[in-house]
């Protein structure tokens, strides 16, 4: 049986969410069943990019501030971090709103910037990691998620949260490497095995619905959860939303790794009664993933095609930043600005594209959303 600790939270203010976090600690068995005094704790919340907390893109100063000073109390020294997709750590968490708590309560910068290479022995889809040395030279790691969609893997839950631990730009190489979402979600239960965070906290009080993971819109889900098992907390925020678990690649291959249950009875949940929490009108895709095998040729590959959602640029939200440009993986980059008009939409070749969804996770303005091919809408098969 695994454990996870689920509390009612309907606010962002700081002591309702102490008290919550407070509370989960105490029926998991206490800080202290986790953490001793004097080991070097690195905390990992979700920085995906640099942006106001009210944006709901990255784990709230407060649920950071609660943990913080759960964590201080069983003398634990702490440091934080993680890689944003782009732009450094540092204006990530100022933006954020962490970078003050941190400075308030004296917890350390980790290194995000530099990495070192590891081999996992028990990787089933990737042995080989360069990882932020901040990361690789704590004691342990709690890991702070958020609720959030995800384009390519469903959920932005607690095993994809330690992807921020591989270092800046290298993250990409991974999306060319295995541009099958479940071939990526393998790697990623591989990163979660070697990196093995001793807990989970997930802030789920504003969540993240629709086009995830930056270009969604806030819902209030009222919920912070805490567990030791990933696999087990990540299913059940599936049940809250109304999605079969077994759909998301990383709680399935890593229910499969023995990385933690999926299985409704077996997990225990404590806590507050999770039916008054569920929502099953979340915005969220609840269908299987199609795999996308990118340069298949013949009718095949015209199938492939036409069952895999392509992003496409909303023209009249697109400011013409071109971050999406600077992000996309492949080369020849599968898109680009066209002409003189440097603020207009680029535009995809999506004979190169890889369907990783890049552009649309860091997309400022929420202006990229996958649209589904004719055949797909017809069958309404997948959700790829
Ligand atoms: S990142 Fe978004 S806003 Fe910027 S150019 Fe691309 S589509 Fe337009
Ligand atoms: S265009 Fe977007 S989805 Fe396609 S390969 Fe580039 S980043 Fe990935």
């Amino acid at each position: 049986m695994a454990d996870v600790a689920i509390m009612e939270c309907r606010s962002y203010d700081d002591d309702e969410v102490k008290n919550a976090v407070e509370k989960g600690f105490a029926l998991l068995g206490g800080a202290g069943k986790f953490v001793g005094a004097g080991e070097k704790i690195l905390l990992k919340p979700n920085l995906l990019v640099a942006e106001k907390p009210e944006k709901c893109v990255t784990t709230h100063p407060s649920v950071f501030r609660a943990v913080v000073e759960v964590m201080l109390s069983t003398g634990a020294e702490l440091s934080y971090g993680d890689s944003p997709a782009f732009g450094g750590m540092a204006k990530a968490a100022r933006k954020a709103g962490l970078a003050e708590i941190a400075l308030e309560l004296k917890v350390k910068a980790a290194d995000f910037k530099n990495g070192k290479e590891i081999f996992f022995e028990q990787g089933v889809q990737n042995r080989k990691f360069v990882i932020a040395e901040g990361a690789l030279e704590c004691d342990g790691i709690i890991s702070l998620p958020k609720l959030k969609t995800h384009a390519l893997e469903r959920l932005t839950g607690s095993i994809k949260n330690q992807f921020g631990c591989v270092p800046g730009v290298l993250k990409g190489e991974f999306h060319v490497k295995l541009p099958d979402a479940h071939q990526f979600g393998r790697m990623l239960v591989d990163l979660n095995n070697y990196l093995k965070p001793r807990l989970y906290v997930m802030d789920g009080v504003l969540a993240m619905e629709g086009n995830g993971p930056r270009g969604g819109k806030p819902r209030a889900m009222n919920v912070i959860l805490i567990s030791s098992d990933p696999v087990a907390l990540d299913a059940t925020v599936c049940r809250l939303v109304g999605l079969n678990p077994e759909y998301v690649p990383t709680i399935k291959y890593g229910c499969e790794s023995g990385a933690g249950v999926y299985i409704e009875e077996e997990i225990r949940l404590l806590g507050d009664d999770i039916k008054p929490l569920k929502c099953n009108t979340f915005d969220i895709r609840k269908k299987p993933i199609r795999s996308f095998q990118p340069g298949r040729k013949g009718l095949r590959g015209v199938i492939n095609d036409q069952l895999v959602s392509k992003p496409r640029i909303v023209a009249e939200l697109c400011n013409g930043c071109a971050t999406c440009v600077s992000m996309c993986p492949v080369q020849p980059r599968a898109l680009s600005q066209k002409g003189e008009d440097k603020e207009a939409p680029p535009v995809y070749d999506y004979n190169e594209c890889i369907r990783c969804y890049c552009c649309q996770e860091v997309c400022p303005e929420g202006a990229i959303e996958l649209s589904k091919p004719l055949l797909r809408r017809v069958l309404g098969l997948f959700n790829r």
